[in-house]
């Protein structure tokens, strides 16, 4: 049970998926096969992380295959047993000749409706920016998200390499964009980056949730701001443990986030490629991280009120948590 508040949609293609929308589209198999290029082995650096994730890109670029995989993810996370699934992408890396960004974000709303309607499991899009991109390219991602708010998207967020890519100040226009459409605004920072890149995805793009935010947890300013403000961490524990952004479980950040009164929430990021999905993720926090089951209790609490959802929705989610108060 829970709510997934952090997942790529790209990190849900199943191996056997690839391979049948490979043949379809005329995709050669990675040499070692789908299952090898998809799965992350060992410990890997974020840049390493993300060239699995990106293994998946050459059979999503088409409407069809977009919808299946979307589809798929619904059905994966509603057998795990997962409450709301709130599911990210960057449509720009699969838009094609004749598939344009609108027409991405569209396949993969109605491949996550056909989901929904299948399994009854209440799910929201975030569309995301990609750190690499052009300026002009990201601010049509957020015209294109602001334009399907309220037909599945529900969020903007950044994502791609931190490292490579610090800078958050030029993506002020897209969010600014997003915001006027009403969507939440979430941003993936102080995963590889310090600290303080937290307080400048809430202060420059008015992120009041952050994707990972492992680093928070280095700075007690930092820590005690994301505190006082009611900042929302999506925390991702095994990501994060194999990129490196955490020792371990036992050892994550998000023992001092909850110690410091932090709002933690929970993703299992990429479950494909880490081999991990939500379940697995809060069964790792309570058996190895030593997590206490009213402290699952209150994220999963925290989760229902920060979920960029509608009223409806997140009325029907605080009646399923609220047996749990402890
Ligand atoms: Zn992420």
């Amino acid at each position: 049970m829970g709510l997934n508040l952090h997942t790529h949609l790209e990190g849900w293609v199943r191996p056997e998926t690839a391979a049948d929308l490979g043949r379809q589209m005329g995709v050669p198999e990675p040499a070692g096969g789908w299952q090898d290029a998809l799965r992350v082995r060992g410990v890997a650096d974020l840049t390493v992380f993300l060239a699995h994730v990106a293994a998946a890109y050459p059979v999503l670029g088409s409407y069809e295959a977009m919808r299946r995989v979307a589809r798929e993810a619904v059905e994966d996370a509603a057998s795990d047993g997962c409450d709301f699934l709130e599911i990210r992408f960057g449509p720009s890396t699969h838009a094609r000749p004749g598939l344009g960004i609108p027409d991405v974000i569209a396949a993969a709303c109605e491949g996550l409706g056909d989901g929904s309607n299948a399994t009854g499991l209440p799910f929201g899009l975030v569309v995301c920016l990609l750190r690499h991109l052009d300026d002009e390219t990201n601010v049509a991602i957020a015209h294109a998200a602001a334009g399907a708010a309220g037909r599945g998207v529900v969020g903007l967020d950044v994502a791609g390499d931190e490292l490579l890519f610090p800078e958050l100040q030029r993506y002020r226009k897209p969010y600014e964009i997003a915001r006027a459409a009403g969507l939440g605004l979430t941003a993936h920072a102080a995963e590889a980056g310090p600290a303080r890149a937290a307080m400048e995805a809430a202060a420059w793009l008015g992120a009041t949730r952050i994707g990972h935010g492992s680093h928070i947890a280095d700075d007690p300013e930092v820590l005690a701001w994301a505190a006082g403000e009611g900042i929302a961490i999506e925390v991702c524990p095994t990501s994060n443990v194999l990129t490196g952004a955490a020792p371990s479980v036992r050892e994550h950040p998000l023992h001092a986030m909850i110690a410091a009164g932090c709002r933690v929430v929970l993703g299992d990021d990429n479950p494909v490629n880490i081999g991990t999905r939500l379940a697995a993720e809060e069964r790792r926090l309570v058996e190895e991280g030593g997590l206490a089951p009213e402290d699952l209790a209150t994220i999963h609490r925290t989760a229902v009120e920060v979920a960029f959802t509608d009223d409806a929705t997140r009325a029907r989610l605080r009646e399923r948590f609220s047996e749990l108060a402890p």
